[in-house]
């Protein structure tokens, strides 16, 4: 059972129907479309549509209850009895409801923000934390304001430790999303340059980022990237970890080695790790997760087991096998410069192929930085990589700098997926590594469709 209408008529107290009756809620739904035992349909507005509209699908489908915004009409086909909590604003309301369940439940909650690395943090940690404890976590990319209400909402009563990714395109959300998590933990992955267009700078994007700390409950510690400069006011806080490759880290990464399906590192207390992720961006993500467990006492032995076992969120740096045996790295879901020049950097460590290939594509939503973004990818190129194929607008600076850069890197630009694909088809043999990466909109996964 997840709550009965009397609980939530104490949170809203403007309640119509007949209150006689216990309704027994077993899940909250949004979208009228999910079908449900026994639902609260909570009606969201959007920009393309009003969920108000679609009340009675939500009935069809299983609702038992909603919450309605009080200045819209309710339709008459509602029978009387069916419970209908009124308020100003159904989105605060179903944040609210949140904050009431996860204070009833009161599991262990840690929270995870930061430019790049969120999900796989969150699987990392959901994997360690549920070798030792009933662990809900968010389901996929569900990070926003409607998307963590709904991961709150929907733990079984019986969790102890509640696991949440928390993005954010602009000031203020994450300072809202804090306040209804309260985190007893909280984890700052990275600061890259996502959503600058909004946030101004990369400063902008660290202090959005550092809201995270308003709603935490002072139980417990902050986990942040210990060699990012813009966190270092968080250094001489107390209840604060940085974790990093840096000396002097209060969790120092050594001997980090990539290998063909995983990176393995040591931390400073000569405990040796690997995760099956490739980067040693995956080294610092696994070591948030790591340190945790350890603060959850958790032994050495299981989390490693844990890692091992790590159940992965597709198209997040994934190793395929295309035409011909050929190796493909699908990291197509998204993109930013940070992780775009992270790929690139681990092709560059990976041995064991005579061909390594990127396909790049365009980085979205960086604004008025687009160019120089795009530019700066080619610092990184360098001829330990064979081919440069781009696609897109933007992606086409990244060729134009290698290109001029003459270090004899073969750079082509193309304008289709067609063409692209077709360029790739002479290379594909057992020894070449082909990275696919650009922001998601691309659909680069439609390329790597044409070679498999
Ligand atoms: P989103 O904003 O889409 O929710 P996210 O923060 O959840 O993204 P992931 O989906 O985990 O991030 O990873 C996105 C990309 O970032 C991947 O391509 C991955 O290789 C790269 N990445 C992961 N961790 C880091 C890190 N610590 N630093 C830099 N890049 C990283
Ligand atoms: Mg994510």
């Amino acid at each position: 059972m997840l709550f009965t209408t009397n609980w939530i008529s104490t949170i809203f107290r403007n309640y119509s129907g007949v209150a006689e009756d216990t309704i027994q809620i077993n899940e909250v739904v949004t979208d009228s479309r999910t079908r449900s035992s026994k639902s609260l349909f909570i009606p969201i507005v959007g920009e393309n549509f009003d969920g108000h509209d679609f009340i009675k699908q939500a009935f069809d489908n299983g609702a038992v209850a909603t919450i309605w915004n009080k200045n819209k009409e309710l339709p008459s086909f509602l029978p009387t009895e069916f419970p209908v909590f009124f308020v100003d604003d159904t989105l605060r309301a179903l944040q609210g409801l949140a904050a009431a369940y996860r204070k009833e439940i009161d599991p262990v909650v840690i929270g995870i923000t930061g430019s790049n690395g969120k999900t796989t943090t969150k699987d990392l940690i959901a994997s360690v934390m549920k070798s030792s404890y009933k662990t809900h976590a968010t389901n996929g990319n569900f990070n926003n304001e409607i998307g963590l209400p709904l991961t709150v909402l929907a733990m079984d009563r019986k969790t102890e430790v509640l696991v949440l990714e928390m993005g954010m395109s602009n000031f203020g959300e994450i300072e809202r999303l804090s306040k209804i998590a309260l985190p007893d933990y909280a984890v700052i992955t990275n600061i890259g340059e996502s959503h600058i267009e909004y946030l101004g700078s990369r400063e902008g994007i660290a202090k959005a980022k550092s809201e995270i700390v308003t709603g935490m409950t002072g139980n417990g510690y902050l986990l942040i990237d210990g060699d990012e400069p813009l966190l270092s006011a968080f250094h001489s806080k107390d209840r604060v970890i940085r974790c990093g490759f840096n000396t002097g880290n209060t969790v120092e990464i050594n001997q980090v080695k990539i290998s063909q399906d995983h990176t393995g590192f040591v931390l400073a207390d000569g405990a040796s790790y690997s995760v099956p992720l490739l980067g040693s961006h995956h080294a610092l993500n696994a070591t948030f997760a790591i340190t945790l467990a350890k603060l959850m006492s958790i032994d050495s032995g299981v989390i490693q087991q844990a890692l091992s076992s790590l159940q992965l969120t597709s198209m997040r740096f994934e190793m395929v096998s295309g035409r011909n045996d050929v190796s493909i790295i699908n990291d197509a879901y998204n993109a930013s410069p940070t992780s775009m020049k992270a790929a690139i950097d681990v092709v560059k460590q990976m041995s064991g192929f005579s061909t390594k290939i990127l396909v790049l594509g365009d980085i979205l939503e960086l604004g008025e930085h687009a160019q120089s973004f795009h530019e700066s990818i080619a610092d990184v190129i360098d001829d330990s990589v064979s081919v440069l194929f781009t696609l897109g607008d933007q992606a086409k600076s990244i060729n134009k700098k290698v290109t001029a850069m003459e270090n004899g890197v073969v750079c082509k630009h193309f304008s289709t997926k067609e063409e692209l694909a077709h360029g790739l088809e002479f290379y594909l043999n057992k020894d070449t590594l082909v990275l696919f990466k650009a922001s998601r909109g691309m659909q680069f996964e439609k390329i790597i469709d044409k070679i498999k």
